[in-house]
């Protein structure tokens, strides 16, 4: 890769600028709810590359891969769970293709859905179903494996092992936190961002953060709370585009690309180096907050 490491890069002082939402997109074309997204990188590869593209062309240093439900778990809900690695290879030569080789790719590895604490699997079980994936996701050209949308500290440090323990790629894991009633920032498992932190690092990631769950105004509370624990490790943080109103049964995401925009210095202040969106954010979002970082 031309680009170098991501780390490198942010450590010699740049903010990078990541993707936004894939599913949001996915749905303004045909997927269907109910539709297995992973099963496009093979039956609607274009429209794949057309979402990756978009993002590249709004600005992003980087761009995720269609492969956030790409384990064998997830996928075993389509019965597709035999064609995960052939899956999660198409993610990532796809949104290699649009990346060129001048930007990264950082590849999506989602939660399984199994759950450790209830022994619905063994750690061996979820470990080895995220092996598969990061290699797939490396054979097709990862730059890094982007960990996300994590809940469970134990599935976490599994999959951070296996990316690492199986790949070249740099490890990337970021949790989802919700807001309690006293104001406290905890995942659905209870533990805070203080937590998850020391934890994640000791797993092996070499950059950590927060998506999903929050517009940007709640992730600069969280950000600055991992930076409290962390003063070295660089933080990515994809926000969703606030936090949904229910309308006629349809979640809306309200901010605006200015919106976010907007809050982009509050977030760097709070420590962000990698500054992307989650649920709700478009090419438009992005576009935005590459204007404001530049
Ligand atoms: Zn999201």
């Amino acid at each position: 890769m031309s680009a170098g490491l991501i780390v490198d890069s942010v450590n010699s002082g740049k903010i990078l600028v990541s993707d936004g939402a894939w599913g949001t997109l996915l749905y303004k074309k045909r997927l269907k709810p109910g539709d297995c997204p992973e099963r496009w990188c093979v039956e609607h590869p274009d429209d794949v590359l057309d979402i990756a593209r978009s993002y590249i062309d709004a600005g992003a240093d980087m761009i995720k891969t269609n492969s956030f439900g790409g384990s064998r778990f997830k996928l075993d809900h389509y019965g597709l769970a035999d064609r995960a690695a052939e899956l999660n290879e198409a993610a990532a030569r796809i949104s290699r293709q649009a990346a060129g080789e001048d930007k990264w790719v950082i590849a999506s590895m989602g939660p399984t859905g199994k759950m450790l604490l209830l022994g619905d699997v063994t750690e061996n079980e979820i470990y080895d179903a995220f092996k598969e994936q990061a290699m797939a996701l490396a054979r097709g050209g990862a730059d890094a494996i982007c960990i996300e949308t994590m809940l469970a500290l134990d599935e976490a440090s599994q999959a951070i092992r296996a990316a690492r323990e199986n790949t070249n790629c740099e490890v990337i894991c970021t949790f989802t936190f919700e807001r309690t009633v006293k104001g406290e920032y905890r995942t659905m498992m209870g533990a805070l961002p203080k937590d998850v932190v020391p934890a994640v690092i000791e797993a092996g990631a070499h950059i950590i953060g927060t998506n999903c769950g929050n517009g940007f105004e709640r992730m600069i509370d969280i950000i600055r709370q991992m930076r409290e624990v962390e003063p070295d490790k660089p933080i990515l943080v994809h926000a969703n585009a606030g936090l949904p109103k229910n309308v006629n049964g349809v979640d809306i995401f309200p901010d605006t690309p200015d919106q976010m925009a907007a809050l982009v210095p509050e977030l760097i202040k709070a420590g962000a180096n990698i500054i992307g969106g989650c649920c709700g954010t478009t090419p438009a979002h992005i576009r935005a907050i590459r204007k404001a970082i530049d």
